[in-house]
């Protein structure tokens, strides 16, 4: 069998994928990271960083994923603009990524693609998207400058990325579907203390009204069934994620919801391919776990082409 182009190609450029970048080129191993849109993932569309260690006045989210590719970089990490849309690992054959105009094969393969936000699927939020719908407060917040707008969401997202929105907002409405917070406490009691927060508890967003840009939301109260107006010039959702797993169909063993099964070594049900980051099964999804994962899925990796060479 011929030598493949890569000991190692990572499919994704956020933490996990740049740290598994930066520890397999350290290892002198022939390493490629495959990147769909820009390097850097969730991190380089957040505002502020402040739970991740090192940082102790906090970092913003572009500065901090940029010295990571540097850094990875400096010891040789190659990184390329791709979108891969399928795994192959057909016996007797390299085991290869496809992308759209070319294939590349390796010897392990680390898949670091992280997630993408959950859509609801209410009237107008395909039709209003980039147009008052959003899925990112930091690349969009700007635009809304002295306007009322509504984030939907209790958890983390939700209500960091609502308390940024205020820097440029009238006022944001955080509309939850429960009458208290999944958030972190810590991001709870800032939240409860900013002006131009207003809660609208135990209701959902059922649907996004406007033709050129959003101009109101309905929301109903999942408890009496009413139905209220919110004007709002915005709506940013965050209500959950799923995985980007759509090119790994059948190849390794995913969970319910699409996230990929790893053990404690970042193994997945093939040999010779890992996982790490968000896209795996896992409790805390943080860049604190995803630069954890991607250490140890290059570190087993490595031993992986150690046992093939021997
Ligand atoms: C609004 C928001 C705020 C956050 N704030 C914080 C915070 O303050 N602190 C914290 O610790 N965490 C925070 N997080 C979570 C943190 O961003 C993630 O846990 C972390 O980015 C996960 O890293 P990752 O490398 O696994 O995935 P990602 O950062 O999602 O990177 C995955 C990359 O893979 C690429 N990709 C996907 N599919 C393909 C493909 N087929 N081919 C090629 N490339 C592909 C994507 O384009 C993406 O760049 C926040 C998340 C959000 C949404």
């Amino acid at each position: 069998m011929s030598t493949p182009d890569y000991d190692i190609i990572i499919i994704g450029g956020g933490p996990a994928g740049l740290t598994a970048g930066l520890y397999a080129s350290r290892a002198r191993l022939k390493c490629l990271l495959i990147e769909k849109m820009f390097v850097g993932g969730l991190v380089a569309t957040t505002e502020t960083v402040e739970n991740y260690p090192g940082f102790q006045d906090s970092i913003k989210g572009p500065e901090l994923i940029q010295n990571m590719e540097e850094q990875a970089k400096r010891f040789g990490l190659e990184i390329m603009t791709g979108d891969v849309e399928k795994v192959g690992i057909g016996e007797n054959e390299l085991r290869n990524v496809k992308l759209t105009n070319k294939e590349l094969s390796w010897s392990c393969l680390i898949v670091a693609s992280g997630t993408k936000p959950n859509e609801l699927g209410v009237n107008g939020e395909s039709e209003l998207r980039g147009r008052g719908v959003s899925y990112c407060a930091t690349c969009d917040g700007p635009f809304f400058k002295d306007l009322d707008i509504a984030v939907i969401g209790g958890g983390n997202s939700a209500v960091e990325e609502g308390m940024f929105l205020t820097k440029y907002a009238k006022k944001v409405y955080i509309v939850h579907r429960r009458d208290k917070l999944r958030a972190d406490k810590i991001l709870q009691e800032r939240a409860f203390d900013n002006k131009k927060i207003e809660f609208v508890w135990d209701s959902v967003l059922d649907k996004i009204e406007g033709s050129q840009t959003v101009n109101a939301i309905d929301v109903r109260n999942v408890k009496t069934d009413a139905v209220s107006k919110l004007d709002v010039g915005g709506v940013f959702m965050y209500v959950g994620i799923k995985p980007n797993t759509e090119f790994l169909n059948g190849v390794v063993s995913l969970d319910k919801r699409g996230f990929v099964i790893t053990d404690d070594e970042m193994n997945t049900s093939v040999p010779g391919i890992f996982a790490a980051g968000d896209v795996r099964v896992k409790l805390l999804r943080q860049i604190a776990t995803a630069v954890g994962d991607g250490a140890t899925a290059a570190f087993a990796a490595e031993k992986y082409i150690d046992g093939m060479n021997r």
